[in-house]
């Protein structure tokens, strides 16, 4: 019988699993990301059914059981249940942990995006920080923990000032001129180009200062979230929710 770990995790998601259990995938600060059954958890009254709900920050004890680790027991944290009450505020937050789960391989251990990860759900959840752009800069935050950093300042192929329109290179993960743009490239506001400037020089408490429109970090975001997918070569579903 293979040993028993204790660890603290987030629920990233879940998908029932043979007629019973579900298998979860948590971001845990001692193993990273992992897929993981509970089993016979389904039941309204199963002691467990709290431990399958996205965004549920527990303590886990897990065993690993031949190519999945099992729960087998659990101890609630925070369930972040708030996060749930406004569709907005779900769909945000739900782009958040899939960022998360895309952004590691299974088993990467990643403390640095972990407290990252929970610092940002704990800004939307309590501290009444504008949803959008808490999401928007944990995006941005994301990009620089993959290595790639992004420079507002000017045109990243001809060096000159932006004047006019403003692309992002998706072959590069760069922004580029009007003049630079390339068949690969995606337009992007000017008001969504000088938000994310704004916000990549802004901390997150201070983030409440930043007065604009939803429609325009909603942009801002989904421009990130391209930038994201291009680079690591994934879809990100759940942006097309926000
Ligand atoms: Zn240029």
């Amino acid at each position: 019988m293979a040993e028993t770990q204790i660890i603290k995790g987030v629920v990233l998601s879940s998908c029932d699993y043979k007629e019973k259990d579900k298998l979860v995938e948590i971001f845990s600060l001692e193993l990273g990301k992992i897929t993981a059954v509970i089993k016979s958890c389904k039941a309204p009254n199963a002691k467990l059914k709290f431990a399958f709900q996205s965004f549920c920050f527990a303590e886990f004890s897990v065993i690993k059981n031949g190519k999945f680790y099992q729960i087998i027991d659990a101890k609630q944290i925070d369930s972040f249940f708030d996060l749930t009450l406004d569709l907005s505020t779900y769909y945000l937050s739900s782009l958040v942990l899939e960022l998360t789960s895309i952004s590691i391989d299974l088993e990467e251990q990643n403390p640095q995006l972990f407290l990252l990860l929970l610092n940002t759900l704990k800004h939307i959840c309590y501290d009444n920080m504008p949803v959008h752009l808490v999401t928007a800069k944990f995006c941005q935050d994301i990009l620089t923990m993959l290595g790639y950093k992004v420079d507002y300042s000017k045109c990243v192929s001809c060096g000159t000032q932006y004047l006019g329109k403003i692309f992002l290179n998706l072959d590069t993960g760069a922004f580029v001129c009007n003049n630079c743009e390339t068949e690969t490239s995606l337009q992007i506001s000017v008001q969504a180009f000088s938000l994310l400037k704004i916000i990549n020089q802004t901390s997150y408490d201070r983030l409440g200062t930043i007065k604009i429109a939803d429609s325009v970090a909603r942009e801002a975001i989904l421009v990130v979230c391209k930038n994201i997918e291009y680079r690591l070569l994934k879809v990100v579903r759940s942006a097309k929710f926000i």
